[in-house]
């Protein structure tokens, strides 16, 4: 039996002695709904996290582009990443999940949309998309990490490794500096802002990962300058590829 199909059944039996809640709006959610799904979320939460108007451009998660392959903002920003899974665009329901998560509270609602992003990359990767040899998550500064308690991109990245059976490897990436808020500056002070931000914390393990292929994961994605700069990278180190997948996408 898999460990999946184990899960599921481990957790059909507690939500029988436990009802569960809805981690967003706190209503409980049916039994029959929650015994299809492996996120703590109900029906109409689910709707507006992932409800966004458009498609959005495989390569760098962009709503609304000219075209579905590739996009005016692609063109201009010469990403190093080749594509990009987004659960929704930075707006409403997201955005204030988004914001909720990063709390210290977050933890459930981190977990949930975890479990809704990595059902959006497994059907890729089983269906037609490449495998993915590990999964990491954007780093943040030890002080920040701190303040929080802990990383919400680790539990969503963590969610996603599972899912997908591939590994998550601690802090394998470090921030050198803090840095302002990427959200508070405009597109060519992000670039800037993260040149030379990041770093590789674990130098030992990265032979373990050359020629691999990597997926980053992040929370938010605004310009994309991030996610770029940590391409570069990891592709400077010897990854062949990187792909990223967010929570959300901002239209900036
Ligand atoms: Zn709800
Ligand atoms: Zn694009």
């Amino acid at each position: 039996m898999s460990t999946l199909k184990l899960r599921r059944i481990t957790r059909c039996l507690t939500d029988l002695i436990y009802p569960r809640f809805c981690t967003l709006c706190y209503k409980p959610i049916p039994d029959e709904f929650a015994a299809r799904r492996d996120c703590d979320l109900c029906e109409g939460c689910i709707r507006g996290l992932t409800f966004s108007a458009g498609f959005s451009c495989q390569r760098c998660g962009f709503f609304r582009p000219l075209e579905r392959l590739g996009c005016h903002i692609c063109e201009l920003r010469r990403y190093h990443f080749e594509r990009t899974w987004v659960l929704g665009e930075y707006a409403n329901h997201l955005k204030r999940a988004v914001l909720a998560i990063k709390s210290s509270s977050g933890r459930p609602l981190a977990n949930a949309l975890g479990a809704l992003l990595s059902k959006r990359v497994r059907l890729d990767i089983e269906y037609y998309d490449e495998p993915i040899d590990v999964v990491i998550p954007v780093p943040t500064h030890w002080k920040r990490r701190l303040v929080r308690r802990g990383s919400s991109v680790d539990i969503i990245a963590k969610q996603i490794a599972s899912a997908l059976s591939v590994r998550c490897p601690d802090r394998f990436l470090k921030v050198t500096r803090i840095a302002c808020k990427q959200g508070t500056l405009d597109a060519a002070s992000r670039r800037i802002n993260v040149k030379d931000l990041f770093a590789i914390r674990q130098k030992k393990r990265m032979h373990a990962y050359r020629g691999k292929s990597v997926l980053l994961v992040d929370d938010i994605m605004t310009s994309g300058a991030t996610l770029n700069e940590l391409s570069l990278l990891l592709l400077r180190n010897g990854v062949r590829q990187v792909r990223c997948a967010t929570v959300a996408r901002s239209a900036a």
